[in-house]
């Protein structure tokens, strides 16, 4: 199984290509947007887990191995009580 790039930030779902430089993931590949996970001082908020760098899959192996489809969207808010 490859990782799964999902293509939005969970907090914002701002669009997050599978070169997006910014994208960060925890183990569970919960996906976030860098500035969003600088918010989240990079613990996610799922899991609790470490968010680290989504690395960048090369776009010869984007053809057999695209990335995920489906948006995720968290049902509660990131920042409770911030503006995003
Ligand atoms: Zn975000
Ligand atoms: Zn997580």
């Amino acid at each position: 199984m490859a990782l799964e790039l999902r293509p939005n930030c969970e907090c914002c779902d701002q669009d997050l290509p599978p070169a997006a430089p910014g994208a960060h993931i925890c183990s569970f590949e919960c996906t976030f947007c860098l500035a969003c996970s600088t918010r989240l001082a990079f613990v996610c908020p799922n899991c609790g887990g470490e968010l680290v760098r989504r690395p960048i899959r090369p776009a010869a192996k984007l053809s057999r191995h695209p990335p995920a489809a489906v948006r995720v969207r968290r049902d509660q808010p990131c920042f409770p009580g911030g503006a995003p």
